[in-house]
């Protein structure tokens, strides 16, 4: 059986981590503040908005809400943008995406300063992501994944990765993440060829297509550490990318769905709002 890289430890060790980085920050400095912009009112934002505002609340970070209705002008949005920017009361900032207008996404996210692009959407903040220096933070999900391998203090350095997926919020920033960590990494999509074959390779696969269960026996092999960032509804279950059984039997340690990265994506989250309060926007990766 393979280790369960549960993310609810790595979660709380963050957690309380950042709640003591908090608590220090509001005796002499500012109350870090998120905003959250949500444009109407689709249930799963709503769901997520309270499930950040909940680990916000836990660390004693404020949220600040700006909300605009559904099919508001572009420029409302662009707006509230700016004045999240000039807010100094203000040091991180969740724009909830998809928007229904992809234009209108790209503006507002590229419009969006990098010290508080805390989820890492705007191209300045996946900038110094991929620069490996700069102001700005990396998407969440993938710093999520960097925690998960550090908490089990899987190593790194020298490894061979092979990411499945190559979207800005997960495959490429995570392939970058893990190569300034001196991995040696694969990014595979949905042209590669002998996509089970090069991960069969992989010391640490992670997987972030979006397929459910997609990756079976024949991706795996003994030794190997897989991440398993899929999200994927079925009769009222989470299942992830990896078919949970296969991973089981023959790798070394795999990530549960539900329960896995998941968990840490909103840990992460409040810890780029900590560091956006203390000024801590330089992208940087702990060994
Ligand atoms: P996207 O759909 O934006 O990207 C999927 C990527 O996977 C693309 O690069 C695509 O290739 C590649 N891909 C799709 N099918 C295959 C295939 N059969 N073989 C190889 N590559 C394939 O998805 P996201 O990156 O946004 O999300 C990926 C998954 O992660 C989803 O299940 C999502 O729900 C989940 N997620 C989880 C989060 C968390 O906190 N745990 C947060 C964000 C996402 P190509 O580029 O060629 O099209």
């Amino acid at each position: 059986m393979a280790k369960l890289l549960e993310g609810a430890p790595v979660a709380e060790a963050l957690t309380r981590q950042i709640k003591e980085g908090v608590d220090r920050l509001r005796r002499f400095g500012p109350v870090p503040t998120l905003a959250i912009l949500r444009v109407g009112e689709r249930p799963a934002d709503l769901s997520y908005e309270k499930q950040t505002r909940r680990q916000c609340e836990s660390v004693g970070i404020r949220v600040k809400q700006f909300l605009l209705p559904e099919n508001s002008p572009r420029q409302e949005l662009l707006d509230a943008v700016e004045a999240i920017n000039r807010d100094p009361g203000v040091h991180g900032c969740l724009l909830f995406r998809p928007l229904a207008d992809k234009d209108t996404e790209r503006a507002a996210c590229a419009l969006l300063a990098p010290e508080k692009d805390v989820d890492g959407v705007g191209v300045g903040a996946l900038g110094a992501v991929f620069a490996g220096e700069g102001a700005g933070f990396p998407p969440c999900t993938a710093q999520a994944c960097m925690e998960v391998l550090d908490y089990y203090q899987i190593p790194i350095a020298g490894k061979r990765a092979a990411v499945i997926g190559r979207s800005l919020v997960v495959g490429r920033p995570v392939s970058m993440l893990l190569q300034q960590r001196d991995a040696t990494v694969t990014i595979c999509h949905s042209k590669t060829r002998d996509l089970p074959g090069i991960c069969r390779e992989a010391d640490i696969l992670i997987a972030a297509a979006g397929q459910m269960g997609m990756v079976t026996a024949d991706f795996l092999r003994p030794g190997q550490v897989v991440l398993d960032v899929g999200i994927h509804r079925e009769g009222g279950k989470l299942r992830g990318d990896v078919d949970f059984p296969a991973a089981d039997a023959a790798a070394e340690a795999v990530t549960p769905v539900p329960g896995g990265v998941g968990r840490v994506t909103s840990a992460v989250l409040t810890r780029h709002v900590f560091e956006a309060a203390a000024g801590v926007s330089l992208q940087r990766q702990q060994p």
